[in-house]
Formats: structure tokens, sequence, C-alpha cells
């Protein structure tokens, strides 16, 4: 049947109803061909929605370069691996793609995301075994979790009393789509007045946030949570950056208390990469300003991505 419009928006309505479906400017590659994010669609029937049945990685461009990307690579495949899911295109041809939704992107500064979902039963049975898994890639702008103002003054935190899910139940090195206890966190963050969350693993210390690691500053030495947390390529990086200039880092259970009275306190994401905690639960951390090591770490982070050992650079079209 032909496709029917239910409700034809008059010209000058255009905008406002295109809103809900607006998709930001970038290129995705989906069933073998590169298309403008609007295109990209996949159906209802897909395990990867209908059961978060998927994982994925995300890496940043910076100033034209890739940061990092064989880090994201491994990531990614061996998620893929650890969920048992095959796709047709191996390392330098998932390497490929992302480099061309880039460079047709145009975008010099992108968020860039290598997907694969479970996909569906073609005979619509409820076996994993009989679906075809689809692997998806795409470039848009590039976006952090702290925004301007909240990267000048520090980002106001709160720690909610939500346990992340548990890595018995969800392998937490396989980056996944299980946000529904980090959701929660951030509603109740929001309830108490603050930007974002953190959440708590099994034991009651502090774990990690919505798409972040977290890092707390103590007599010049940083701990991170050891367990129970997606292992961050920045917080990896933070410890790379650490050990170059002899600031003593280590992965340690790290109590709500130690956060909250720690000196510094800072949140590491591919989107926004090293951001300064400045309150946590209504209170200041340290003086309340963004601390001198926070300061440190990231000028070196952002240096690093002009180091060839680190970056690779688009070839963008002429
Ligand atoms: C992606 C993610 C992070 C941060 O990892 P990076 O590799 O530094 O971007 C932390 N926690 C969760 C749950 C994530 O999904």
């Amino acid at each position: 049947m032909d496709r029917i419009d239910a409700e034809k928006p008059l010209p000058e309505l255009a905008e406002h109803h295109r809103d809900p479906h607006s998709y930001p400017s970038g290129v995705a590659f989906l069933d073998g061909q590169y298309v403008p994010m609007a295109e990209a669609k996949i159906s209802v029937l897909d395990w990867g929605f209908l059961h978060s049945d998927a994982t994925y990685d995300t890496v940043h461009v910076w100033n034209g370069c890739f940061f990092r990307l064989d880090e994201h690579l491994n990531r990614f495949f061996g998620g893929l691996e650890k969920l048992r899911m095959t796709i047709p295109h191996d390392r330098a041809a998932v390497a490929e793609i992302l480099h061309n939704c880039v460079a047709l992107s145009g975008h010099r500064a992108a968020y860039v995301e290598m997907l694969c979902t479970r996909g569906a039963s073609p005979t619509f049975s409820r076996d994993p075994r009989d679906a075809i898994n689809r692997f998806m890639a795409f470039a848009v702008p590039y976006g952090s979790v702290a925004n301007a103002s909240q990267m000048e003054r520090g980002l106001h935190l709160a720690i909610s009393d939500t346990v992340r899910i548990p890595p018995v139940s969800i392998d937490p090195s396989i980056k996944n789509y299980h946000w529904l206890d980090l959701v929660r966190g951030l509603y109740e963050a929001y309830d108490r007045g603050a930007e974002t969350a953190l959440v708590l693993d099994t034991d009651g210390n502090v774990a990690e946030g919505p798409g972040f690691n977290v890092f707390a500053v103590q007599a010049g030495a940083l701990t991170t949570p050891a367990s129970g947390v997606l292992p961050g390529i920045t917080r990896r990086t933070v410890f790379d950056i650490a050990k170059g200039i002899g600031v003593p880092a280590e992965a340690a259970p790290l109590s709500r208390t130690a956060l909250s009275g720690a000196d510094e306190v800072f949140i590491t994401s591919t989107a926004g990469g090293i951001m300064p905690v400045t309150r946590i639960d209504g209170k200041a951390v340290g003086d309340g300003l963004p601390g001198p090591i926070t300061k440190r770490l990231k000028d070196l982070y952002w240096k690093k991505h002009g180091d060839p050992v680190w970056s690779s650079p688009i070839r963008y079209p002429d």
C-alpha cells in the first residue's frame, strides 16, 4: 500500500512537526550503504531494540583525527565475541567504514558510534542463534556530557541510591544499552537539584554514571572504582597520562564518603574527556573550584590528541 501521511502539516508548521523526529547532521552506514542520519532506520522487531540485545562503542574525532581508535575497536570486537555475534566486516573494514562516515559527514569534531544488534530471526523464532546480526555505524557532531559552563565551573553531581546492574548479571566490559538504572539515577539527581548522577555497586560503593567513569583525587593520588564499571578508554587514558607525570593512580573500591570528602573529583568519557565535578549532593568538593590536578590531566589529555601514537587522521574529500 502507499504511504499515507496521517497529518499533512501546513508549510509554516512543517519545522515544528519535524521536531520530534529531527536528526543531527551526519552520515550513517547500514546494509552496505552510506546514508544521511535521517535515513538510518531499523526494524521495530530488531532485538537490539526489543531486548536491548546489542553492543556498541563510541570513539571521537577531534581536529580531524580519531583518538585511540584501536582501543575502541578492541573493545567492540571483544563485545561481539562475548555476545556471540558475528558481522560481515573485519577490524580493518570497520575502521574503514567509520572513517568513511566521518569523511562523508565533513565533521572535524565528531561522535562516532559502531554498533551491532542481535537483529531478528527471519522465521520469527525466539532462538537468538537464528537471528541475523546487524552492524551499523554513524558519525554526528561531537557532544559532551558537560556543557561549556559546566566544564568551566565543574558539574554538580548527586550520588543516587540506585545500584548498577551487577557484573554477575551483565559483563560490564561489553559496552551495552542497559541504562534503566542509569536513567533512574539521573531522575533522582534532577529531583535533588543536581545535573548528573553516580550509581552504586552491590557493596554500596560508588560505581559509575550515565556513560562515564569517576575519579577521586586525594592527597595527590587518583582512585577510580575497580569493579562493576565499564572499563572506559578515557579512564585508561587517565592512568596512562598519570603514569607519565608520576601521579599515583589505582583502581580500588571508592566509598560515598571518600568521594564526597576528596580534594578533587572528575568524570571521564569519550563524550567530553576529563570533566571536573565541584559539587556532590549539594556540598562543595574541596574549595568548590575545578582542581589543579584535574586541570593538568585535562590539558594533557587534549594535547595527546595531536600525538600520532594515539591519533589517526581522517582523509576528507576535497
Ligand atoms: C562508554 C561508557 C563509559 C565511558 O567509557 P569511555 O570509553 O571513556 O567513553 C563509562 N560507563 C559506561 C556505562 C559507558 O557506557
